[in-house]
């Protein structure tokens, strides 16, 4: 009885599972609110508002609304101006630190001094992660890994006048960046 009382033509199998809020006993004929002319039996489960499926992405944790999407998003990625610029700085240093360690390394020990690279890089990549103060940024890997290489690369151009730069030395800045770069959040 109840089911004839909303535009067939909208239903679609399961379109109305979840969609109505317990305290309504029967579906309740809303419209989207991008939309005002579809009709819906869909709400964002964050804000409440009826929405219908081009307006609602399915998350993990429901229905939600493209608002509601970008609102965590932003409270997601909180670092401030000053933790980002922080990180690059300290990125440029490490990158310093990291090329100077690394070419001594490997200009004692040789192919052995590369194992060291990804455990240098790991923790230039926590004081990285420190140095923002553990608050996440879009691109704040690139930002930092790009400030990593300049900083490699100012303290390679200072140490190829004492010290050659060989293979293991050049695999050993590849590997430190590769590692910075996955490790960084
Ligand atoms: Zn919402
Ligand atoms: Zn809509």
């Amino acid at each position: 009885m109840t089911e004839g009382a909303v535009a067939s033509d909208d239903k679609e199998p399961g379109a109305t599972e979840g969609a109505v809020t317990s305290d309504d006993k029967e579906p309740v004929v809303m419209y989207c609110t991008n939309h005002p002319d579809r009709v819906t039996y869909l709400r964002c489960n964050k804000c409440g508002r009826p929405m219908c499926t081009d307006c609602l992405v399915l998350t993990d944790v429901g229905y939600r609304c493209h608002d509601c999407i970008r609102d965590q998003q932003s409270r997601f990625f909180n670092a401030g101006l000053s933790n980002v610029g922080l990180a690059v700085l300290i990125s440029f240093a490490e990158g310093v630190l990291l090329i100077l360690v690394g070419l001594l390394v490997v200009l004692f020990i040789g192919f052995w001094g590369l194992l060291l690279a990804p455990a240098l890089a790991g923790l230039a990549a926590d004081g990285t992660w420190r140095a923002a103060s553990r608050q996440r940024a879009r691109r704040l890997r690139i930002y930092t890994t790009v400030a990593l290489i300049g900083g490699a690369l100012a303290g390679g151009a200072i140490v190829v006048l004492f010290i050659p730069i060989g293979l293991w030395g050049f695999l050993f800045f590849v590997i430190g960046v590769f590692t910075f770069y996955n490790r960084v959040p």
